[in-house]
């Protein structure tokens, strides 16, 4: 089996829906799970919603009101007969959202909005399927709040990895169907919804595919696959044919939106190739990302980290820095959740460009000034450049005024006022 995963962003609207219908006619041969996103913009509004119903401010039912038509108005280019199934299918949705927020609100926050948020793949799921019933693609809706077990830490909900298994593999009987679920939710062991974490339905469809052993996962996105920069900030950037999971896990540290870890991790285990390819040329082979791949083409990559700082700390009686201190100040990185990006030591000082956080880096600040001499600078920004060459570096310096700079064999970084 091969699995198929839809975002947002290419089920905005109708026009969305019925590509899919094509792409995974291309794919006549193979059994598919298909993972589905909440339409366009359709969790931030959700979002709104469970604020308001919260706490009590603001109108949720009008805010409700627009999902509802957002969803309404796509659902009458799909399916022109009025009784269609859908249409009550969908509205049953709205009518339990309207339910939960008509009661007084569970007092933990994170339940209230897992229960919420987590509709909008419900409703997205029901079209799409219904929509693939119609054009000949016949298909099983499943309900992945009966499939993938989490525990109660909601909104970043943790898998039960061996219950999932045993559920995934009850519910997908046949491997040469078709099966569509809603990525990003799943549920505790009261059956109480939970959610993964934004952006969590790309982790869904490497968790069904880790269960199920399947063959491949496909994430269709509006972009030919993963390029050597993001073309926002890179001129001339390339489509990377192949990548290794090890080389996408350090691209993604380094700050490049390219796959969450979370999502490699399992896939990565089990030797299933990720490909990221673009749903608006299904044809074009995109990336191609899988284990031991050496990158293809050899290219620097070039990734850019907006909102940096930097931090010098000094013993304060010009002693040197010792593993004690630097032990010291890591503890104090820890306790703030301050992830650092780059660091450097001298005899007495040493120098780290972290994510600046104004909440949490001030507590840090007072805390290191008990025991340490500092500078702080924020407004910074942190390039990275993987697999670079000395005239990559040149170029790259050009009108830009070094505060740190950092070379190993594979990397070179640059820290420099954000302009
Ligand atoms: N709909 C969820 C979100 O927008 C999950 C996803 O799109 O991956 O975060
Ligand atoms: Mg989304």
């Amino acid at each position: 089996m091969k699995v198929f995963k839809f975002g947002g962003a290419s089920v905005k609207d109708a026009q969305g829906v019925k590509n899919i219908a094509r792409i995974i006619q291309l794919f006549e041969n193979d059994g598919l799970i298909i993972v589905v996103s909440a339409m366009g913009k359709t969790t931030n509004a959700l979002e709104e919603v469970v604020r308001s119903h919260y706490y009590e401010q603001g109108d949720w039912q009008a805010k409700l009101d627009e999902i509802r038509a957002y969803h309404l108005s796509i659902m009458s280019e799909l399916f022109a007969n009025p009784h269609h199934i859908v249409y009550e299918e969908v509205e049953h949705t709205f009518y339990q959202l309207r339910l939960i927020c008509q009661t007084k609100p569970e007092a933990d926050y994170n339940l209230v909005y897992d229960r919420i948020v987590s509709y909008g793949e419900i409703i997205s799921t029901r079209i799409v399927s219904a929509y693939l019933s119609d054009v000949g693609v016949e298909n099983t809706w499943l309900d992945a709040r009966k499939l993938i077990k989490t525990d109660q830490n909601y909104r970043f909900a943790r898998v039960n990895w061996n219950f999932t298994e045993i559920l995934l593999r009850q519910a997908i009987r046949n491997p040469e169907s078709r099966y569509v679920v809603q990525g990003f939710i799943g549920s505790d062991d009261n059956y109480h919804a939970t959610t993964l974490g934004r952006e969590g339905s790309d982790y869904t469809a490497a968790i069904v595919a880790y269960c199920l052993d399947a063959e491949s996962v496909t994430i269709w996105k509006d972009v030919p696959g993963v390029l050597n920069g993001d073309p926002k900030v890179f001129e001339n950037t390339v489509l990377l044919n192949k990548i290794s999971f090890s080389e996408a896990i350090e691209l993604a540290y380094y700050g490049a939106s390219v796959i969450h870890p979370k999502t490699i991790q399992p896939l990565k285990h089990k030797g299933i190739p990720l490909m990221v390819k673009s749903f608006v040329d299904p044809q074009s082979p995109g990336t191609v990302i899988e284990n031991g791949s050496p990158l293809d083409p050899m290219v620097p990559c070039y990734i850019r980290k907006t909102n940096q700082a930097l931090l010098n700390v000094r013993t304060t009686d010009l002693a040197f820095i010792v593993e004690e201190h630097l032990s010291q100040i890591y503890a104090m990185f820890h306790r703030y959740g301050i992830r650092v990006n780059l660091a450097q030591n001298t005899a007495t000082s040493s120098t780290f460009i972290i994510n600046h956080d104004p909440v949490n880096v001030p507590l840090l600040l007072d805390s290191l000034r008990k025991s340490f001499e500092i500078d702080y600078s924020e407004g910074l920004v942190l390039y990275t450049i993987r697999h670079y060459s000395e005239s990559d570096i040149k170029i790259f310096l050009q009108n830009k005024d070094p505060l740190l700079q950092q070379t190993t064999p594979t990397v070179y970084q640059l820290a420099v006022r954000d302009v």
